[in-house]
């Protein structure tokens, strides 16, 4: 019998404890082998739920009911106001179920249950907001300068049958990030959640069949990344893989998908910079500083991982960077005055820890005192400021993953210099800027490299703002109308009316 945290709600431990099998064709239903995912409750370290693992020929099952509700059945036949329906009625029970599915994330993250909560909602209005995409997905009328009489245009038809894998962090919002595009274009799914977060997707997917989702149309099989997500990535009737998680597994993806060329996005990491001038307003630039790699423990794609610093404010402003990170509670996500949670596993955790060791042997040096690691075996990393870094050292270029932002000073004012050194990467996915001059902010934000570049904020997560990365951080975009144009195909018709 397993301990659940005393503040767990009795509707979320009756979930933990149940039993999790594959959602497929609208069935719960036992894989074709045997085999266990044991997840796991980040901030003790122990055992909190077992789920079903899908393999290869699981995803093969899930892939052939995805083509059936693609070409037969009702959702083939439904309108875009039907679709849309179910979408609203969707989020309507993501808001009524917000208070378990956060509790769910915050058991299988780690995380705080006040941002977990936030991921929840801003769940719900992402489908929302996709519903209204539903109905507005038309094509264009065409002049043509061809000889004769013609009525041209353009449609736009789903891309077909999706395989989208996505990663731990956040796994109730990246799992509606990936299925709200499906629905409003009519496209049908197959969604292999993390191995080590498998819980949320298939709360939601309890969740499928109350708001009319025909069966079929979205499938979640849990499974490791080797076996069911690498099937998914290759597999010949998948038209397009939609892929959230590290370039390394990016890379894979696309050598899986040359097979049958299915169409590839994806969604990897990030050494985003944060960059502040010397007339920033330092009392907004610090938490948002602290806050832009701190927040969930630093597992965020968009975490700003190095910060820029002019040298004249360089010394105050890491300092208070460290102190802010070193007064923000380690601890349970579900007790309430945690501000910082474990990271996701004992891997990661120790991942994290080599690299910063690395950081210091190569002379980096810690800014101020770290905060001390919670007792158990929860998977705790304090909050880091690295200072003393140099462009080489691996804590600069690669992407840490946790708490450990590393600060670099300069001393041009010369935006083009400044530009260079932050786009110094391989990654180009997020970057903030804090200053007070307009022309700064203007002429910084179009010299950076990156798909998202925040000004006096990092990282802004509203849905109509498209989200995906420059370079080695992805192809494609997420959220906005631009993802819809990544779930379908434009067809040309051309007809001769003399
Ligand atoms: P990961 O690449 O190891 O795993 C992500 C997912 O891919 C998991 O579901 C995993 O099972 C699956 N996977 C692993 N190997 C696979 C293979 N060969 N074929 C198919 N699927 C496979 O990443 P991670 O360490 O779990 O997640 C952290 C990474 O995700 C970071 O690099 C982070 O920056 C990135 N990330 C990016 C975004 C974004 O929107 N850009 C968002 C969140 C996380």
């Amino acid at each position: 019998m397993v301990e659940y945290h005393a503040s767990l709600s009795a509707e979320a431990s009756a979930f933990l404890s149940g039993e999790h099998r594959l959602y497929i064709d609208g069935c719960w239903v036992e894989p074709m082998k045997e085999g266990v995912l044991h997840v796991q409750d980040p901030a003790k370290g122990s055992e909190i739920s077992r789920v079903a693992e899908g393999r290869a020929a699981d995803i093969d099952r899930a892939v052939i009911a995805a083509r059936r509700a693609f070409e037969n059945g009702p959702w083939h036949a439904m309108k875009p106001s039907g679709r849309a329906s179910i979408m609203l009625a969707l989020a309507d029970l993501i808001d009524r179920q917000a208070q378990v599915l956060a509790e769910i994330e915050t058991m299988e993250t780690g995380k705080p249950l006040a941002f977990a909560l936030g991921s929840v909602r801003s769940a719900a209005n992402m489908l929302r907001y996709y519903a209204g995409w539903a109905s507005n997905l038309g094509g264009r009328e065409v002049p043509l300068s061809s000889a004769g009489e013609w009525h041209a245009y353009t449609r736009r038809e789903p891309v077909g049958v999706v395989g989208q894998v996505i990663p731990w962090n956040f796994p109730l919002s990246m799992a509606v990030w990936k299925i709200a595009p499906v629905l409003a274009t009519g496209c049908t799914s197959v969604l292999k959640p993390a191995e080590q977060t498998p819980l949320g997707a298939l709360r939601l997917a309890a969740l499928f069949e109350e708001a009319g989702v025909p069966a079929g149309v979205l499938n979640v099989v849990p499974g490791y990344g080797g076996d069911a997500g690498a099937r998914l990535a290759a597999h010949p009737d998948v038209d397009k893989i939609a892929f959230t998680g590290s370039a390394e597994t990016g890379r894979s993806i696309v050598q899986a998908a040359l097979g049958n060329l299915k169409r590839v996005t994806l969604e990897l990491g990030g050494k985003s910079p944060v960059i502040v001038l010397p007339d920033a307003d330092m009392e907004r630039a610090v938490p948002g500083a602290a806050n832009a790699i701190f927040f969930n423990s630093g597992q965020v794609c968009a975490a700003g991982s190095r910060l820029f610093v002019h040298r004249k404010v360089f010394d105050n402003f890491v300092a208070d960077v460290a102190v802010q990170g070193a007064k923000m509670k380690m601890g349970h996500g579900l007790d309430e005055s945690s501000r910082v949670g474990p990271l996701i596993s004992a891997r990661q955790r120790a991942r994290v820890q080599s690299m910063i060791e690395q950081g210091l042997a190569e002379g980096a040096t810690i800014v101020g005192e770290t905060a001390p690691i919670p007792d158990g075996k929860g998977y705790f990393v304090a909050p880091h400021v690295l200072a003393d870094t140099n462009p080489d050292m691996s804590v600069i270029r690669d992407e840490i993953f946790g708490p450990v932002v590393c600060a670099i000073p300069f001393g041009d004012e010369d935006i083009d210099a400044i530009a260079k050194a932050a786009n110094h990467t391989s990654y180009g996915l997020a970057a903030s800027i804090w200053t007070q001059n307009l022309s700064a902010a203007h002429r910084l934000s179009n010299r950076i490299r990156s798909g998202n570049v925040a000004v006096n904020s990092h990282a802004i997560a509203d849905v109509e703002l498209p989200f995906g990365g420059y370079k080695e951080s992805g192809w494609g975009r997420e959220r906005g109308s631009e993802v819809l144009n990544h779930y379908t195909e434009t067809k040309s018709v051309a007809i001769r009316l003399d």
